[in-house]
């Protein structure tokens, strides 16, 4: 990261620090340099802008303090500022001229009483901050614009006080003695202006954030062990209380529905527009919404532990990250500074030199131009403002993305590796066929094998005990259970040993499956799951999970491949279920039986020939694999999601999450570039403008104001496009 914009921070003490990790909670940062942490409010060492306090609080999101300060200020500049630009522009319009009737001292000593309070009280915050950025040695927006009004000022001042040290044709100008006081009240009320609608913009960024927070209702009905119902603060509900949830209510807390049954509006976590239904067993989360229907549920997680305060903390940390992308920007705004005083300075002696008289006066106008024209918090605003609102977008649909970096290295995906089971799939399978081998009952095998499943997490063990609780088994007690990811699982129960698992997890304890092949590949031809169950090393059954593949997959994959991006499928189970799964699917490349590392190593040989890989995967057997991808897609499962390690979560475990993803991704980097173009094209024509570039041609030269009002828009305009991607399509 570059941070030599930014490094002078000594005099600050010690309550802010360049930190290598972003700012916690109770915090405060700033959104342009997120490396900037302190722990009391205050303005950003490197840009001088008013820090944001770090938080996923409400109240602290909605603190609109500064807004009101700058708010408050610009109306008190208002009327000075008016007054000062009537008195000074009468000069110019016949019938109002204020100098003849006042009197040339009376005229420019009235101009001087009212800019000075708009100067020193209403921008005495910008002059300090300028004051700061020198001393600090961090040069900024508020250097140049301190710089440029107290020059206007102070010229003016120096006019009325010492007219005699000034050449004759400075006085003897076109109205008599020019003065610039007007001008400085009208910047200082220009940027104020700016600033509040900069600030009142900056606020609607958050909004994504505070529609999260808004989610979970602030009471709880709790039904006391009596059976009474009374209202608690949501605060104070702990897990395993009952509560109870009203058609038209909201789930408080994530948790387990134990009574009645619910329509349930879950759009605002997963993105999904369609309700579902919710009964008795189901998981319900907090924020989501009862259509229809009551439901007495049991709280599972409170607090910071619901999938919501996560998506929350993810979404507002995701937010404050930086981009690869910015690098650039910052490098050029450690040079913006210093290269606009030298040209404000170069602009003063080349009028000096070859201007029209009074040189002077065009040498003035013309630095304070360039000074006040120059913006580098336009730069500055590029690119954090459209990460901000980009990630809130994408969280709306129920695509969470950790950081900025991976929001920008999406559009570049290449290929895309999909796990099978729980990914392409639903991972819901159901037992669908028992065969036995030799003198065990299918009830028996069932019984045994669901009793080992029973400990583990895969979608396959579901499907297993579903089916044993269907015929009323009565399961037993494991004892040495050992999980082996990708290959199966293993345990005692009543003294056998009990093996459940692929060809490979049965090899090793030296059963052959071989012999029964056949009639295993008669069911994997339909895309069904195969699984080997051996006691005591001996082949004894297996068992049929059929899975079926997830609505929405092919139209996702559809879309994924016209975008360019090839589809690869990765999985540990067998050749032939994979093959009749990636047949139907139309997928190209499809790599089976393959152990967790190996899945690693597939996405590392495609990295290695320079692709960029996205690998979307259920978490469970995928860790090293989404690891080592570019992008790590982790699917959300119901509300057990692994999503503080995945690059990007999609709460709905739904493909066409990916597309919103990419989609979402190549907009967002879209909308940074055309930032990052309006910032570097606005200075880059502005500044020579402002110098005077136009005037041998057209006789054209800015006035400061002009300035200022251009100044004041260009980082309002940036953040006003930043913006537009809340509305966007992905
Ligand atoms: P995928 O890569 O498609 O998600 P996994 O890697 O999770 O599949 O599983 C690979 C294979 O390992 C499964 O097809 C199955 O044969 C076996 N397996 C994994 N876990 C279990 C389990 N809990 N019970 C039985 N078999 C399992
Ligand atoms: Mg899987």
């Amino acid at each position: 990261m570059d941070n030599s914009h930014c490094c002078a921070h000594d005099s600050e003490g010690d309550q802010t620090s360049i930190a290598a990790s972003v700012a916690k909670p109770g915090q405060f940062t700033c959104p342009m340099h997120p490396e900037v942490v302190a722990e009391i409010a205050g303005d950003c060492p490197a840009c001088g802008m008013a820090l944001d306090p770090v938080s996923v609080d409400k109240v602290a999101l909605q603190d609109d303090t500064e807004l009101r300060h700058m708010r408050r200020l610009f109306w008190i500049s208002l009327p000075f500022t008016v007054s000062v630009f009537i008195l000074a522009m009468g000069d110019s319009i016949p019938g109002l001229n204020f100098r003849s009737s006042l009197g040339g001292q009376m005229f420019g000593w009235l101009q001087a009483l009212l800019t000075t309070p708009v100067l020193f009280w209403c921008g005495g915050l910008f002059l300090l901050r300028g004051w700061r950025s020198i001393v600090g040695r961090a040069p900024n927006m508020w250097t140049l614009i301190s710089i440029g009004t107290l020059a206007a000022y102070g010229f003016s001042l120096a006019i009325l006080l010492f007219p005699d040290s000034f050449p004759t044709d400075v006085l003897n100008s076109a109205h008599g003695a020019p003065l610039y006081f007007e001008a400085a009240a009208v910047i200082i009320s220009l940027v104020l202006l700016g600033q509040v609608l900069e600030l009142r913009a900056r606020g609607q960024t958050s909004l994504a954030l505070l529609e999260l927070l808004d989610l979970a209702p602030p009471i709880a009905i709790l039904i006391d062990d009596d059976g009474s119902e009374r209202e608690v603060a949501l605060a104070d509900v702990v897990v395993g209380q009952q509560l109870r949830v009203k058609p038209g209510g909201k789930i408080p807390v994530d948790g387990e529905v134990v009574q009645g049954s619910a329509t349930i509006d879950e759009s605002m976590l997963t993105g999904e527009p369609l309700a579902v239904e919710r009964s008795p067993g189901d998981a319900v989360s907090s924020g989501t919404l009862i259509q229809s229907g009551s439901i007495v549920i049991r709280a599972v997680r409170v607090g910071e532990q619901t999938l919501l305060s996560r998506i929350i903390d993810l979404v507002a940390q995701a937010q404050r990250s930086r981009a690869p992308i910015q690098r650039l920007a910052d490098i050029v705004a450690g040079w913006f500074v210093p290269i606009v005083v030298a040209a404000a300075l170069a602009a003063y002696f080349i009028w000096m030199a070859v201007g029209p008289q009074p040189e002077m006066i065009y040498a003035l106008v013309a630095s304070v131009s360039v000074l006040i024209i120059a913006c580098p918090c336009a730069l500055g605003l590029a690119t954090p403002m459209s990460v901000i609102v980009g990630i809130g977008r994408g969280a709306r649909d129920g695509v969470l993305i950790r950081d900025a970096e991976v929001l920008e290295t999406f559009q570049s995906v290449d290929v895309l590796v999909c796990d099978k089971t729980g990914t392409l799939t639903e991972g819901l399978g159901s037992l669908t066929a028992i065969e036995t081998f030799g003198a065990i009952k299918e009830d028996e095998l069932l019984r045994l094998a669901a009793t080992v499943e029973r400990a583990s997490e895969h979608p396959l063990a579901d499907a297993i005990v579903q089916a044993a609780i269907k015929r009323s088994l009565e399961l037993a007690a494991v004892t040495d259970f050992l999980s082996i990811a990708g290959q199966g699982i293993q345990a005692k129960v009543e003294d056998q040993t009990i093996v459940i698992g692929n060809a490979a997890l049965l090899g090793e304890h030296e059963i052959d499956v071989e012999i029964e092949n056949a009639r295993a590949d008669h069911h994997r031809g339909s895309g069904a799951t195969v699984v080997w169950v051996g006691i005591d090393g001996q082949l004894v059954g297996l068992l049929v999970v059929a899975d079926l593949i997830k609505n929405s997959t092919p139209a996702a994959l559809a879309a994924l491949r016209k975008s360019g991006l090839r589809i690869l499928m990765a999985t540990g189970d067998n050749r032939k279920t994979a093959e009749a799964i990636g047949q139907e699917l139309k997928i190209d490349e499809i790599h089976a039986e393959l152990s967790p590392i190996a899945k690693h190593d597939l996405v590392k040989s495609l990295q290695d020939k320079g692709l960029v890989v996205a690998l979307a995967g259920d978490g469970i057997n995928d860790a090293p694999a989404l690891a080592q991808a570019d992008i790590g897609i982790a699917m959300g499962t119901g509300t057990d999601i692994a999503m503080e390690t995945a690059s990007v979560t999609l709460v709905k475990g739904d493909l066409r999450g990916i597309v919103k993803a990419r989609n979402l991704s190549v907009k967002t980097m879209q909308n940074i570039r055309q930032n990052l173009f309006f910032a570097f094209f606005y200075n880059a024509l502005g500044v020579p403008i402002a110098a005077g570039a136009l005037y041998p041609l057209f006789g054209f030269l800015l006035s400061p104001m002009l300035a200022a009002a251009a100044m004041s828009l260009s980082s309002v305009s940036v953040i006003g496009n930043a913006l537009r991607l809340r509305r966007i399509d992905i």
